[in-house]
């Protein structure tokens, strides 16, 4: 069981961004309002996520952090109706088969919480908590018993990239929960959590930069698009400022991205992409799903009306604003 957990851990947790993701995915799968993420050494020393979600019931603590112990999946029929970001039941127990982890938690109105702590997967000590609603859990020393692992980890600075990328991406995903990122004691990142994309942008990027941004829209029979493009002297040098939602999920699209650029046409230095933040509505049966969990990329069919849609929605923007 030890050694599943780990060669599972191989795949799901391969950084401190891995576990980062997995314990916020869970917060928001809980139905979070708010979500603290507190980081030091860029996670390798210590990861906190804290949550005000349903909670876990004590008698059901234990359960979690067994293999394939999803919650969100009862019968075979789910499998195919799934709109929970986790399903596998695979993220606890390997999480706890290569840290050292604390976890605290309490469903609403229960009189007490519970709290668990597993290293290595071995239980080091349960018992009652707090009763406060939500789940707080804490990673310590991870990779402490794979040093192959921890070697094979970048510097610092790439590693806490990697973690801003991870929130940034469910803060535009979920622009209606509040995230607050803390790293070594200092805010990277807050986000009201009112629904305004806007403002989320403005959280990531920086208010002036979301201030000077052009709202789009545009629709067609098949796709609804609608979000912020920053104007051509606010570009970037590379790609990744483009984020595209596909109902509501982050995803990378190396074409949409390319007709979003077009659009810009000659306005655009040679080099240069914009800073953008769409949101794409489509028939979920138009998005290819049979796609690696890990990565983000989509395939989706009638691709290239999409592709039109949106280069025309660009340029058609800024001959609005006369840019
Ligand atoms: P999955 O998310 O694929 O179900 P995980 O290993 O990530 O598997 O979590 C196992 C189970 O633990 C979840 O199904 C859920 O019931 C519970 N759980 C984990 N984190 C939280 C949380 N923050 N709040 C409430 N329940 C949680
Ligand atoms: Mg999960």
């Amino acid at each position: 069981e030890t050694l599943a957990n780990q060669i599972a851990a191989g795949e799901v947790i391969e950084r401190p961004a891995s576990v980062v993701k997995e314990l916020v995915e869970n917060a928001i799968d809980a139905g979070a309002t708010k979500v603290d993420i507190l980081i030091e050494a860029a996670g390798i020393q210590l990861i906190q996520v804290i949550d005000d979600g349903q909670g876990i019931r004590a008698d059901q603590l234990e359960r979690a952090f067994l293999r394939h112990a999803t919650s969100k999946i009862k019968t075979k029929q789910d499998l195919f109706q799934i709109h929970s970001l986790g399903f596998r039941g695979e993220a606890l127990p390997s999480i706890a088969s290569v840290a050292d982890v604390f976890l605290e938690t309490a469903v609403a109105n229960a009189e007490s919480g519970a709290m668990l702590h597993i290293r290595g997967n071995q239980i080091l000590e349960q018992k009652g908590a707090e009763a406060r609603k939500g789940t707080n859990i804490t990673v310590r020393d991870l990779f402490f018993n794979t040093p192959a692992r921890l070697k094979y980890l970048k510097s610092q600075t790439t590693e806490l990239a990697k973690i801003v990328d991870i929130i940034n991406r469910l803060a535009f995903s979920y622009p209606e929960i509040s995230f607050n990122l803390v790293h070594n004691k200092k805010r990277l990142m807050q986000t009201v959590g009112n629904g305004n994309l806007q403002q989320v942008i403005g959280a990531i990027y920086g208010v002036e930069v979301a201030r000077d941004m052009v709202t789009v829209t545009a629709a067609d029979t098949d796709f609804k698009v609608q979000g912020w493009i920053a104007k051509p002297e606010l570009t970037r040098s590379n790609r990744s400022y483009i984020s595209l939602l596909i109902n509501g999920r982050y995803v990378r699209n190396f074409n949409l991205a390319k007709a979003l650029v077009k659009g810009y046409g000659t306005r655009l230095m040679v080099g240069r992409f914009p800073l953008a933040v769409l949101q794409i509505e489509l028939d979920p049966s138009l998005v290819d799903v049979n796609v690696h969990p890990q990565k983000f990329e989509v395939r989706i069919s009638k691709e290239n009306q999409l592709l039109t849609l949106l280069e025309k929605m660009v340029s058609e923007a800024f001959n609005q604003v006369n840019l």
